[in-house]
């Protein structure tokens, strides 16, 4: 990982939150030019990062440009990968994809020529190739023996916990600071001259702010006195879904919410496991840390309200979808499970960039994290750093959402 900093002038930048995206930003930018503090109001890594299903994909990503953003994302991790022991986290393993009905056939097939035409690695396969590409894969079960089966090479997933601990462990070799817990809880901002200040009374200044804050990005923008957005003129002013904060995310804190997801861990696999990204029409799976697969399902409505029992009933029903889709699952159990949250942004694609109303502050929060922050992170420390907004960022900026009261 280069330094990108010019090492002649020592500016200081605070970086809010330690998930996958801010631990990368802190990465990215620390180094004899900038000094970094990161702050996370836990240890790093154990918010959404840590949960997710953590799939490197630009798979059904939409409209082309961010279809592109994603597949540059896919690429910056394996350039990451030679320089930060990648063994440890980065798994180019690839996805098998099974449709068995005619719609989703059909919907497959389409995907894969469009994303062949993007340029984008796509194969359709039968159902004896994907077995032979996944042999844990049960493809001799009725339901699986006709199904039609798409192989994306280009895919994998990441391991989160091991990749946000290197990260910080980089950033920290060239000397950021890492604030965390109640010294590293950001409760407020001056802005003259700029100033984070924490739970703990820590009053820390900055030349820059990063707010990675993932989900709490919104609050965090309320603080710094961002004005709320105002629709602009045409669009649908019916979005109950969307937060009313200065930053407009996809409500994740109210009961029916569909930010949130379910994930369940299972292990331990015994004899053949699966090794590649599996999606099955009932179930979603990728093998997992310690022995432990990953899975989740398109159907698992879960929220922050659901309650425990539905919560179990829901993992067990995962463990038993994943056994009928794979080998390996037979003496499994429910290791762990969680209902987490995507920051998700109003209109799908992710938020980067100063923010009207409160121009000093940067902020960076999207779904699809953890295909995105090695790229989006080199795109952010090179706006820092040189100050040329980057042509790649402007389809993103959180502008597009706001327009002045009145206009
Ligand atoms: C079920 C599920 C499946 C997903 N699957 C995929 C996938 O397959 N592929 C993919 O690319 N993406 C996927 N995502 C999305 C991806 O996981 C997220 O986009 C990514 O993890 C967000 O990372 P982040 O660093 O922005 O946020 P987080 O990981 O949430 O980190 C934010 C950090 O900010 C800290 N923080 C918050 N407030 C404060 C404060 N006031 N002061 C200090 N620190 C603060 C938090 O403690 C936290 O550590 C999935 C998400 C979910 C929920």
């Amino acid at each position: 990982m280069r330094p990108s900093v010019r090492p002649e002038v020592q500016r200081r930048c605070a970086v809010i939150g330690a998930g996958v995206l801010g631990a990368s930003v802190a990465a990215r930018l620390a180094g004899p030019g900038m000094h970094v503090v990161l702050l996370d109001q836990d240890q790093p890594g154990r918010a959404t990062s840590r949960w997710s299903f953590a799939w490197l994909n630009s798979n059904d990503k939409g409209p082309r440009l961010y279809h592109e953003l994603n597949h540059a994302g896919i690429r910056a991790w394996a350039e990451l990968a030679t320089d930060l022991d990648g063994p440890a986290w980065y798994r180019p393993a690839g996805n098998v994809e099974l449709a068995t009905d005619d719609t989703a056939r059909a919907e497959l097939a389409a995907r894969v020529r469009r994303l062949t035409e993007w340029g984008y690695p796509a194969h359709l396969v039968d159902a004896a190739e994907a077995s032979r590409l996944e042999p844990s894969l049960r493809t001799q079960e009725p339901a699986a023996r006709n199904a039609a089966a798409a192989w994306f090479p280009g895919e994998g997933y990441l391991l989160t916990e091991p990749l946000i601990a290197r990260l910080v462990r980089y950033a920290t070799s060239r000397g950021a600071q890492l604030l965390t817990g109640e010294q590293g809880r950001v409760v407020g901002f001056d802005t003259d001259p700029i100033r984070v200040r924490t739970a703990a009374g820590t009053v820390l200044e900055a030349d820059e702010v990063v707010c990675c804050a993932g989900r709490w990005v919104p609050e965090l923008a309320a603080l710094a006195g961002a004005a709320s957005p105002v629709p602009a003129a045409g669009a649908d002013s019916a979005m109950p879904w969307v937060s009313a904060a200065p930053v407009p995310l996809e409500n994740w804190a109210e009961p029916g919410a569909t930010a949130p997801g379910f994930v369940v861990r299972v292990g331990p696999v015994d004899g053949i496991g699966p090794k590649r990204v599996v999606h099955a029409p009932e179930i979603y799976l990728r093998p997992h840390s310690g022995g432990l697969v990953h899975l989740e399902a398109p159907d698992a409505a879960a929220d922050l309200h659901t309650p425990e029992p539905e919560l179990r009933r829901w993992a067990g029903e995962l463990l038993r979808r994943a056994r009928r889709t794979v080998r390996g699952l037979d003496h499994a159990t429910v290791a762990d499970y969680q209902v987490c949250v995507r920051p998700m942004p109003a209109d799908g694609q992710s938020i980067v960039g100063r923010l009207s109303g409160a121009e000093w502050l940067y902020i960076a929060v999207t779904h699809s994290g953890v295909t995105l922050a090695a790229h989006l992170s080199r795109l952010i420390a090179a706006e820092l750093t040189a100050g040329t907004p980057a042509a790649e960022l402007a389809p993103y900026r959180p502008n597009r959402f706001q327009r002045s009261p009145g206009a």
